[in-house]
């Protein structure tokens, strides 16, 4: 099948926090495969914006070291490197100061699209905005992206959004949710919404329940004392696994646009019911041989901050009342894998003897290692000898079928060429991140309060027992957590 990349508009791209570690292993590695594709204009200018002094010489430089280093097997073709590396150029600013604004000024093109990448701490998002309008760099037109945290509780996260609304429109802003960009996300949406399969059992009279599970085998290492002030709900519950529920659980869109997608989203949000604490479990990983604990890692011995939750909660409306959604995510867990298992209900009565709930039909969709959709169907084991019943994944990747078109689009380049086309349907609104703190902040609160302590885990485990015991006291298991 021939390659369908379509170039996008011709684009000067700032990023702010230019050498940083993500910049410098996501951004720009991303950028350069798209330009590989054939899906960045030549023409188009990647402008690193930061506080070290460097001219465009040795940006450059650090870029090919970056790319060589994050950029995969991409990165060997070196002529190409060559041509995208001298897209690049660099401006030494200070968010907080007045110096490199005037000169940013003068870099940067009008005519094309100008989108601005904040990724820096949150706290400079507010300098940033401020500047690039005193120094009339950006207009009406331009897009601001900003990467989480957004906020670490409803108050600050309004804050964040006040801030950003004093000198953007919503239209402008593309807040990153790279869990958004991966293609099985936008598979999902198009196995629900294209077929006339699943609409007609998408609902509590034939879903039985279902699980969103990230997992991670690293620890905090070094991330320890900032990761110390978040935890595992505020670093992934509260955005990645509230962003898949709200994709397996909204009602189908008027249209497929930004706004009408994320005003469904944003209904699934409003109708979780609030987490009763015996639906939660926190941990904490333990030490394990010269492996240091979650404590030590995050260098605070009276630590209560959660590496890994599992939650249950509900969907109070027409389709879901009553059907358990089941959340997990932690670190230094047995192996990592990101999926959301949707199980169906048993069949009413069965007219083959053996066990019901063998053959339900389960939908399993990876998005971490690697990216896959499987329905589990039961059919006659072949030969002869009788009925014999199993199950079987039915793929419904098709990447065998579909080879050549698809050129494994990393979830940042996707989301990057996004901002380029106007496209904000996978990035999140600010109101829709404020309801998800809404919900998440009672919880957060009622842990303090308590003097909730976290159960310790075993590293690579599944978790603290209990985290089994929330599905195993209604009858039912996790799936496994397998790479
Ligand atoms: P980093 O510390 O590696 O880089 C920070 C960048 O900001 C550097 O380029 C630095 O020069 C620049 N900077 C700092 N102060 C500045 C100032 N006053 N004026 C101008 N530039 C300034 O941080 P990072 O890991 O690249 O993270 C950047 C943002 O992205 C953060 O908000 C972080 O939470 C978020 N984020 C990072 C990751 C990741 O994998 N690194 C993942 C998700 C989100």
């Amino acid at each position: 099948m021939v390659s369908r990349v379509i170039p996008v508009e011709d684009f000067d791209l700032v990023i702010f926090g230019g050498t940083g570690d993500l910049a410098r292993r996501k951004i720009l590695p991303g950028l350069f495969r798209r330009y590989l594709s054939g899906q960045m204009p030549d023409t188009s200018r990647i402008i690193g914006a930061a506080r070290s002094d460097l001219d465009d010489a040795g940006y450059r430089d650090m870029v090919r070291e970056a790319i060589a280093e994050f950029g995969g097997e991409e990165a060997k073709n070196t002529q190409e490197l060559s041509a995208f590396i001298a897209q690049l150029h660099y401006v030494t600013v200070d968010a907080k100061g007045d110096g490199g604004w005037s000169e940013l000024h003068e870099m940067i093109r009008f005519e094309a699209v100008n989108a601005f990448y904040f990724s820096v701490a949150p706290s400079l998002f507010g300098d940033l905005a401020e500047r690039l309008h005193t120094y009339k760099i950006a207009d009406k037109d331009s897009r601001v992206v900003v990467e989480k945290p957004f906020g670490r509780d409803l108050d600050t996260a309004r804050e964040l959004n006040a801030t950003l609304a004093q000198h953007f429109d919503e239209k402008q802003i593309y807040r990153i949710d790279h869990y958004l960009g991966k293609e099985t996300v936008q598979n999902l949406m198009a196995v629900r919404f294209g077929n006339i399969l699943f609409e007609p059992l998408w609902n509590n009279h034939y879903v039985d329940h279902i699980e969103i599970t990230v997992a991670e085998t690293v620890g905090v290492g070094g991330r320890g004392a900032y990761y110390d002030k978040s935890g595992a709900m505020r670093d992934m519950v509260q955005n990645h696994l509230m962003q898949l529920l709200c994709l397996i659980a909204m009602e189908a869109p008027s249209v497929f646009d930004a706004d009408a997608v994320r005003d469904e989203k944003l209904k699934v949000i409003r109708a979780l019911q609030p987490v009763e604490p015996h639906h939660i479990v926190r941990g904490q990983y333990d030490r394990a041989g010269d492996e240091p604990s979650y404590r030590e890692d995050a260098g605070n011995e009276r630590s209560f901050t959660e590496s890994f939750i599992a939650m249950r909660t509900e969907i109070a409306n027409w389709r879901w009342a009553g059907v358990p959604f089941y959340l997990r995510t932690g670190k230094k867990l047995k192996a990592r894998a990101s999926e959301i298992v949707v199980v169906f209900k048993d069949l009413g009565h069965s007219i083959f003897p053996g066990d019901q709930e063998r053959h339900r039909n389960i939908l399993s969709i990876q998005l971490q290692p690697n990216e896959g959709m499987q329905l589990r169907v039961t059919i006659k084991e072949p030969g002869p000898g009788g009925m014999r019943l199993v199950d079987v994944p039915l793929d419904m990747t098709f990447a065998e079928a579909l080879e050549g078109d698809n050129d494994t689009v990393d979830a940042y380049e996707r989301l990057i060429m996004d901002v380029i086309r106007g496209n904000q349907t996978l990035f999140m609104r600010g109101d829709e991140v404020e309801a998800a703190w809404e919900w998440t902040d009672p919880i957060i609160q009622g842990w303090e309060a308590r003097g909730d302590v976290p159960k310790l885990y075993d590293q690579g485990s599944a978790g603290p027992d209990d985290a089994l015991l929330l599905m195993h006291r209604e009858g039912r298991r996790w799936s496994q957590i397998k790479a």
